[in-house]
């Protein structure tokens, strides 16, 4: 599998604490990876890192084929290289429909002059029905998203992103307080999205990791503590160490 995002020896203090430590980690195209580790563990400033928020003391991240340098670039340009990012609180527009949620964040991609005398043409309308037949939510395209519930809302905001054409997607507990039925279509139009780009998953939940099915790096105290398949990882001395709190 080619590398899409490269990340290597990057650390990061904050008032001299060192929250992220010699971190190296590689991520394929269409691969699908979960990251783990406690509260802490520097998950958070992990995805900073990749999206530009936090800049590291030291270190590389290197992206695509033609290797370019992130760490230069500003968060507005990381995103148009392809790399979008989903936070834990879905962040639709409650009184736009699922339609027009999806338009608009297809409409975004045009760059200013584009959005500025944007109509939808049909390829568009056809786009729009294609994300929400991959999100599950194609029967709801004429409801207003503030009806939708929470599990549903976390999907049209991945569509939204999908509608970008991400090379690599970051979702961050995507399967926090939703039903057991919201849980399984996530993690079915998770690993639906990683046939065709990268997604890395942070998230809590084991078992919602264990039905990812995908590789698993752990992270504590800034720096990769174990990584491969769940048996293997959850096998590991060290991190049974770091979640029994030894
Ligand atoms: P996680 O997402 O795994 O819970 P974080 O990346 O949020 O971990 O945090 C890693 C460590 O860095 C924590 O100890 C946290 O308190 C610290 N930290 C994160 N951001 C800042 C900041 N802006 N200033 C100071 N400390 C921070």
């Amino acid at each position: 599998m080619s590398t899409l995002l490269e990340v290597s020896g990057v650390s990061v203090s904050f008032d001299g604490f060192r929250a992220i430590n010699n971190l190296s980690f590689r991520i394929g195209n269409a691969e699908l990876r979960a990251v783990i580790g406690p509260n802490g563990a520097g998950k958070t400033t992990f995805m900073d890192i990749i999206t530009g928020k936090t800049r590291p003391d030291e270190g590389r991240v290197i992206w695509g084929e033609k290797s370019v340098s992130l760490l230069r670039l500003s968060e507005a340009a990381i995103a148009q290289m392809g790399i979008g990012r989903k936070f834990q609180k879905p962040t639709v527009f409650e009184d736009q429909t699922v339609q027009e949620n999806l338009l608009m964040a297809l409409k975004n991609t045009r760059g200013w002059l584009g959005v500025l005398f944007y109509r939808p043409t049909a390829t568009d309308l056809q786009k729009v029905d294609d994300l929400a037949t991959e999100i599950g939510l194609w029967q709801e395209l004429t409801r207003k998203s503030g009806e939708l519930s929470h599990g549903q809302k976390q999907w049209l905001e991945i569509g939204m992103l999908l509608a970008q054409e991400p090379r690599l997607l970051l979702v961050d507990e995507p399967a926090a307080g939703m039903s057991p039925q919201e849980r399984e279509h996530t993690t079915d139009l998770l690993v639906q999205a990683a046939r065709t780009r990268a997604v890395v998953v942070v998230e809590h939940d084991m078992e919602f990791v264990r039905r990812l099915n995908c590789k698993v790096t752990v992270l504590h105290e800034g720096s990769v503590l174990a990584e491969g398949s769940l048996d293997h990882v959850t096998s590991n001395q060290d991190v049974i160490d770091v979640y029994l709190g030894r």
